[in-house]
C-alpha cells in the first residue's frame, strides 16, 4: 500500500473524535497520548471515519512512540474496513498544539496528517519542505 501525499486544505473530523482527544489528553497528562487517524484521502480533503488511541510505549512529556502490537492491530482495523491510516495524532499536556523541534523531525519522515492537541486546542500540520497548518472542520 503506498499512499501519496498532496497538500491538504483542510480535515473533517467529528465532534465525537475531537472530545475523544481531548480526553486523552487529560487521562495520560503529563505523558503525551498518541493515536492513529483512519480515514480517506479526498481531493484537496482528508476525512477521518476513526481516531484509534494507541498506547504509548515509552510515555514521556516531550514524544511518543507507538505500541508495535496496537500499531499493526490498528492498521488491521483500518484495511478490514477498507480505509486507511492517514495519520497521526498526539497530545501536548501542557504546551501549545504546535509541532515540537522533535515533531518537526519526525514528521519529514511521516508526511501524513498530524493532529496536535495543546493547551490552546486541537490543530492540524503536514509536512511540505517544512509544517504546513491543516484546518480541521468540525462535523457533528
Ligand atoms: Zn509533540
Amino acid at each position: 500500500m503506498n499512499l501519496v501525499f498532496t497538500l491538504t486544505q483542510e480535515v473533517q473530523l467529528s465532534h465525537q473524535y475531537i472530545q475523544l482527544i481531548k480526553d486523552e489528553c487529560k487521562k495520560h497528562s503529563p505523558n503525551e497520548a498518541c493515536g492513529v487517524l483512519v480515514g480517506r484521502i479526498e481531493p484537496g480533503r482528508i476525512v477521518v471515519e476513526k481516531v484509534v488511541p494507541i498506547k504509548n510505549s515509552r510515555p514521556s512529556d516531550r514524544s511518543f512512540e507507538f505500541d508495535p502490537q496496537e500499531h499493526y492491530r490498528a492498521w488491521n482495523l483500518a484495511d478490514k474496513e477498507g480505509l486507511d491510516i492517514i495519520g497521526v495524532y498526539h497530545t501536548h499536556p501542557h504546551s501549545q498544539a504546535r509541532p515540537s523541534t522533535w515533531d518537526q523531525e519526525t514528521m519529514e519522515h511521516d508526511r501524513s496528517l498530524w493532529i496536535i492537541a495543546g493547551i490552546d486546542g486541537i490543530k492540524g500540520y503536514e509536512w511540505d519542505d517544512g509544517v504546513n497548518p491543516v484546518e480541521i472542520i468540525e462535523v457533528s
